[in-house]
C-alpha cells in the first residue's frame, strides 16, 4: 500500500464510500468527470468499498481501466461508512479532498464552489442542506431534534444540518487523520478540528438509485455514538436524576411524617411504597445502563483494533 505523502502534487481528491452501489456507480462517475476535467486540476477519486455484495467492485474496477485516475480500495467486510471515510483520508494523497456519496445527494455540480472556497483560505467547507428532498418525514424530524440535541450538550460545536459531503484542506486531513479513537463519529471529529470553516448552502436531492443504506436503529445508533462521543452530558444527568428523586423521596418522607403523628394511620400508604420502590428501581437500572454504554466505549477503545481492514488496495495510475 501506497503511503500518503504530502508533497504530493494532487490537488484534489475525491473520498466516495461505496457499499452495495452497482445501480447509480456509473451515472456517477460519469457525472464526476464531467464536473472535474474541465477545471484542468491533478486529482484522483478513491473508491472506498465497503463490504459491498453486489457488483460494486466488478463496476469500479471496469472503470478504473478507463480511468487511470481511480483508486479503488476494498474491506474485507463491511465496516460502516464512518470506517469507510477514516480509510480514504488515509490513503488520499490531494492537498485537498471531498468527501461525498455515491448516490448522487450530494450533487457534484457543486464541486467548484468548493475548491474556490478552498482557495479562499477555508480549511473546512461544510455544506449545508437547505432543504432534504426525497426523505421522508420522520428522518427530517429526527435529524431535527439530534442536531438540537447535541448543539445543546456537545463539547464541540456540530453545525447544523451539514453531513459528511465537505471537502478538507490538507491540514485539516492531516489533523482528522490524527485522532485514532475507534468509536469514529466523524461529524463531531471534523468540529473538533476547527481551522478556518466556511458554509455552503445547497438543496439536497433524493437518491438517484438504490436504496439507502441507513435504517432507522442504525441512524439511533450513530446519533448515540455522536452523544456519547461529544458529551458526557447523559453520565451527569445520573447525577442529577439521583438528586432529584432523592429530594422528592425527602419532602414525601416529611409529608408521611407529620401526617402520622398528627392523624396515625398505618395500613395507608401501600400503593404510594410501591411506587416509590419501582420508580427508584427504574432510575437506577437507567443509571447504571447509561454508566454501560460509556464503559462499552472505552471497552471498544482499549482493544485497540483497527477501525476497518482493507483486503486490496489499487491505486491511481
Ligand atoms: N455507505 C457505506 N457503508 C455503509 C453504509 C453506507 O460506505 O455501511 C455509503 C453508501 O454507499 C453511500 C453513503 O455511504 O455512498 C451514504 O449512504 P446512504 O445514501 O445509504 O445514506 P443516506 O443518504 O440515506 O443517509
Ligand atoms: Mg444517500
Amino acid at each position: 500500500m501506497t503511503a500518503p505523502t504530502t508533497e504530493s502534487k494532487i490537488e484534489l481528491s475525491i473520498i466516495v464510500p461505496a457499499y452495495n452501489e452497482e445501480a447509480v456507480l456509473p451515472i456517477f462517475h460519469q457525472q464526476i468527470i464531467d464536473i472535474i476535467k474541465p477545471l484542468n486540476i491533478s486529482y484522483e477519486v478513491i473508491y472506498v468499498n465497503d463490504g459491498s455484495r453486489d457488483n460494486t467492485e466488478a463496476i469500479i474496477l471496469a472503470l478504473q481501466n478507463e480511468c487511470p485516475e481511480i483508486a479503488y480500495a476494498k474491506f474485507s467486510r463491511n465496516f460502516g461508512k464512518e470506517a469507510a471515510m477514516t480509510a480514504g483520508f488515509k490513503l488520499c494523497r490531494g492537498e485537498s479532498a471531498i468527501m461525498i456519496d455515491a448516490d448522487l445527494q450530494d450533487p457534484p455540480t457543486l464541486i467548484p464552489a468548493m475548491l474556490d472556497a478552498w482557495r479562499n483560505g477555508a480549511d473546512i467547507v461544510n455544506m449545508k442542506r437547505s432543504e432534504r428532498h426525497g426523505e421522508p418525514m420522520w428522518k427530517k424530524v429526527t435529524a431535527n431534534m439530534f442536531y438540537h440535541l447535541i448543539g445543546k450538550i456537545s463539547e464541540v460545536e456540530i453545525p447544523h444540518n451539514v453531513g459528511d459531503f465537505r471537502l478538507f484542506s490538507r491540514r485539516a486531513i492531516n489533523a482528522i487523520n490524527q485522532l485514532s479513537e475507534r468509536g469514529r463519529f466523524m461529524k463531531g471529529l471534523y468540529a473538533w478540528v476547527g481551522y478556518q470553516q466556511a458554509t455552503i448552502e445547497y438543496e439536497r436531492d433524493a437518491r438517484a438509485a438504490g436504496d439507502t443504506k441507513w435504517p432507522f436503529f442504525k441512524l439511533v445508533g450513530l446519533a448515540w455514538q455522536g452523544i456519547t462521543a461529544f458529551s458526557t452530558a447523559p453520565l451527569q444527568m445520573a447525577t442529577w436524576l439521583g438528586l432529584a428523586s432523592a429530594g422528592s423521596a425527602f419532602t414525601y418522607a416529611s409529608y408521611f411524617l407529620i401526617k402520622s403523628i398528627v392523624k396515625p394511620d398505618i395500613v395507608q400508604g401501600f400503593p404510594t411504597l410501591i411506587v416509590v420502590i419501582l420508580f427508584l428501581g427504574g432510575l437506577q437500572l437507567f443509571c447504571i445502563g447509561i454508566l454501560g454504554e460509556y464503559l462499552a466505549r472505552i471497552y471498544t477503545e482499549v482493544k485497540q483494533r483497527p477501525v476497518y481492514l482493507i483486503e486490496t488496495f489499487y491505486p491511481a495510475k
